[in-house]
């Protein structure tokens, strides 16, 4: 295959889920590359905001996508090894409405609003071990204290 072959497929792919992909700023083709990205997604709102789990809306500056992100911490007292994990999923607007309605009485219930099979960013940092980035599908809420 060559690289010209890729570009298309990619971009194939990119027009098949328009309006859930993002852009190449924020959600590029590799995990890692859109672990980096996130970093420059902005804050629409801050829902749940504990020391060991957040959930977040953030917006991407440049295409204006809406993104839906959970972070969790599940605390070892034993060991003091704590697991991190990050999850971010890209949203319609109308399901990042949902989110932020459903937000205030289930948090469990405001995340279901993202579709299971919707491609996500994970990002895991397991006790004791090294940080990896994947992607993977829907935003499942790790345990987290
Ligand atoms: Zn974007």
């Amino acid at each position: 295959m060559t690289s010209h072959d890729e570009e298309n497929i990619v971009s194939q792919m990119t027009q098949d889920s328009s309006t859930l992909s993002g852009c190449d700023y924020c959600w590029p083709a590799s995990a890692e590359d859109a672990w980096h990205a996130r970093r420059d997604l902005r804050e629409l709102a801050r829902w749940v905001d504990e020391s060991h789990f957040n959930v977040r809306g953030l917006q991407c500056v440049h295409c204006s996508s809406k993104f839906i992100s959970v972070f969790s911490e599940s605390i070892d007292w034993i060991n003091g090894d704590d697991a991190q994990s990050w999850t971010t999923a890209p949203v319609t607007a109308d399901e990042f409405a949902r989110v932020e309605a459903l937000v205030p009485s289930s948090i469990e219930a405001a995340l279901c609003a993202v579709p299971a099979q919707r491609r996500s960013l994970r990002r895991e940092y397991p006790a004791g071990g090294d940080a990896r980035v994947n992607w993977t599908s829907g935003i499942a809420v790790g345990g987290h204290d």
